[in-house]
């Protein structure tokens, strides 16, 4: 495929995004960006948070840190300032467009990068059940990362600019009863029948 097809795949933190992604992106060839590696890049690089979206390096995003709950925590604090997501723009529009097909996955794909989207899916699940997946990854203790995924929640789906909503043509998949294989089908269906349109 020579022309471009973009997978937009939205939602909240912990909901299986990055695998549904992955997992897309394998089966269809698609070049994939996880967009919350930039964000998180720009939080944890210190300094002003614009000049490091400006600035940002392949190096910022092979950082081993990038992970941790702290590193969620100053990516959605930088992600309210409106010029680092202008600053972010313009790569994550050519990656979506790019030929051959791209997926990517964050909280404004569909609304705000690529409204033009072939496919738009907005995976969640509840906090308890996000949490709980996410505490399995950082370990620590369980009460203070339900806190925090429910802070982080908030945050992006409060701010101003770019808040985390599903576009209205978004197809949901809630993965709280899902198991990761099922949403994966799920997933992949949608776009088999969107290439076939
Ligand atoms: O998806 P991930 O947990 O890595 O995202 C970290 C933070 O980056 C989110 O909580 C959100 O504040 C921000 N983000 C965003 N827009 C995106 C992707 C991530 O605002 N497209």
């Amino acid at each position: 495929m020579t022309q471009a097809f973009t997978v937009a795949i939205d939602g909240p933190a912990a909901a299986g995004k990055g695998t549904i992604s992955r997992a897309v992106a394998a089966r269809f060839g698609f070049a994939h960006l996880d967009t919350g590696a930039l964000y998180r890049a720009v939080g944890v690089k210190g300094g002003d948070p614009v000049a490091a979206a400006q600035g940002l390096t392949p190096e910022d995003l092979a950082r081993d840190d990038l992970r941790s709950l702290e590193a969620g925590q100053a990516a959605s604090r930088v992600a309210v300032i409106p010029e680092v997501r202008a600053a972010l723009l313009a790569f994550q529009r050519r990656f979506a467009r790019q030929p051959g097909g791209a997926v990517l996955d964050g909280r404004d794909i569909g609304t705000v990068i690529c409204p033009e989207a072939e496919v738009k899916l907005y995976v969640t699940a509840s906090a308890e059940v996000r949490a709980h997946r996410r505490w399995l990854e950082v370990g620590g203790d369980a009460a203070r990362v339900l806190a925090e995924v429910q802070e982080r929640d908030a945050r992006d789906m409060g701010r101003a600019d770019a808040p985390l909503r599903p576009a209205p043509d978004a197809f949901e998949i809630d993965t709280s009863d899902l198991s990761i294989e099922a949403a994966i089908a799920a997933a992949i269906a949608r776009v088999e029948a969107a290439r076939k349109a």
